[in-house]
């Protein structure tokens, strides 16, 4: 059970036994090589601030946001350390102080709260980027090196920043989709924030997927965001508020699966149960909710959908997005759908789970460290020489994308269902 937003308690934190056996797979301590970046050190400075022997102090406050929240660590502990919760706990206690720097407080208290956390302001803000995006205003700023003196990074976070939609999900998706034969399951679908402005395309394509699978979808145009970028980033308050109206918004509708095609979403509102297990109206609503959510690919690897693929003559590799591996434990799905396409060659990555770097907004606020290890990912994939790299989160595709052009690899990145769409 995961502990969302109160510091754990003494026994749980006791849980560590300092054995060192996730250091090997820490991003942040494989840069450092120093003890406090890594898992069990962090969690050693959580125990000290939750028994009271240390002051939350600046050097804590970094810590905390210089972990990627990749869980990692989770993955390998073998006394099933439950590190994610710790540090999305700390963090909620370090935004009660005044350490943090004024531009996390904008991305997480105007973006992600007041921005993300409304579909109508993020569908305005959006139209207004597309504008900027396709405008020579962009190309000039970037010609002219101007951002850099704005903010040094400026210029290259607009750059890995995803193209915003022609037409967003909510434009081209029915609220109700009917398959062609008899209704095998009845599918919400989760088309989220980002998802919604940013990816429109995959999310059309995951409806047609679930649509060819003789699924009804349900894709109601009045959802928002689940909450999970908040979350993650310790703002619990609204994240639950957030939880609740997606709960509220699906309750019309008789659903047998939640399905979600992003993997921090789906690993989110897989949490639903736990997060409002306290509130008396909601507690049962959201077990109930979390119990049917599935990414896509277990939906559509553990059902029996039939799902008929046809032959791709395609090289491909297959990144893990943290949020599936090491959140959900969903490794084996996606892999054996790829290995599923007749006539693709799929080469394993090496690293396949090490995070990308991008990890919510970890691009954005720690650009040059994301980039670190962006480069060994993308190092990676190049020695698998595949066309094309799959992989099942926005965040992920936005990073692998700008990472094949900064780092010069010539491969195509793609969302497992964009690929599953063209063979059906
Ligand atoms: S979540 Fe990732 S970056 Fe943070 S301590 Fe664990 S492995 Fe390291
Ligand atoms: S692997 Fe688990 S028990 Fe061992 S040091 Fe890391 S967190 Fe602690």
């Amino acid at each position: 059970m995961r502990l969302l937003g109160v510091l754990p308690s003494d026994d749980v934190l006791q849980q560590c036994i300092h054995c060192g056996m996730c250091l090997a797979v820490c991003p942040t301590y494989e840069m450092t090589k120093n003890e406090r970046s890594s898992p069990r050190g962090r969690i050693k400075l959580i125990k000290s601030v939750a028994r009271g022997e240390m002051q939350i102090t600046k050097l804590f406050v970094e810590e905390m946001n210089f972990c990627l929240d990749c869980q990692a660590c989770e993955t390998a502990c073998p006394a099933g350390v439950k590190y994610g919760s710790m540090v999305e706990a700390a963090r909620v206690e370090v935004d009660n102080t005044s350490y943090r720097s004024w531009f996390y407080r904008f991305v997480k208290k105007f973006l992600l709260r007041t921005i993300v956390g409304s579909r109508s302001k993020l569908k305005l803000v959006s139209k207004l980027l597309r504008i900027y995006q396709n405008s020579f205003i962009r190309k000039m700023l970037h010609k002219s090196g101007v951002m850099k003196i704005i903010f040094t990074n400026l210029e290259e976070i607009d750059k890995l920043s995803p193209t915003v939609s022609e037409k967003f999900s909510d434009e081209i998706i029915p609220e109700i989709t009917m398959p062609k034969g008899e209704v095998k399951y009845k599918t919400a679908f989760l088309s989220g924030c980002l998802m919604n402005v940013m990816f429109a395309e995959i999310n059309k394509d995951t409806v047609e997927v679930l649509q060819a699978c003789n699924c009804e979808v349900f894709t109601p145009k009045n959802q928002i965001c689940c909450g999970s970028l908040q979350a993650h980033n310790g703002d619990f308050e609204t994240a639950k508020n957030l939880a609740k109206h997606t709960i509220d918004v699906f309750s019309s509708y008789q659903f047998d699966y939640m399905v979600a095609n992003s993997a921090g979403c789906g690993a989110f509102m897989k949490e639903y149960g736990h997060i409002l297990s306290d509130d008396v109206k909601y507690a049962e609503r959201a077990r109930n909710f979390s119990r049917r959510v599935k990414d896509i690919t277990e939906f559509l690897t553990e059902t029996d959908v039939p799902l008929k693929l046809k032959s791709m003559a395609e090289s491909i590799t297959y990144h893990d997005a943290c949020h599936l591996a090491h959140t959900q434990k969903i490794t084996e799905q996606p892999r054996k759908i790829l290995k599923a396409i007749p006539g693709v060659s799929y080469n394993e990555l090496e690293e396949a789970s090490w995070c990308c770097g991008s990890a919510g907004i970890y691009n954005i606020v720690h650009y040059k460290d994301s980039m670190v290890i962006l480069e060994r990912k993308m190092e990676n994939i190049r020695k698998t020489h595949s066309k094309v790299v799959v992989t099942g989160n926005p965040g992920c595709l936005a990073q692998l994308r700008y990472g094949a052009q900064r780092f010069g690899v010539e491969v195509e990145v793609m969302h497992p269902i964009s690929l599953i769409r063209k063979t059906i």
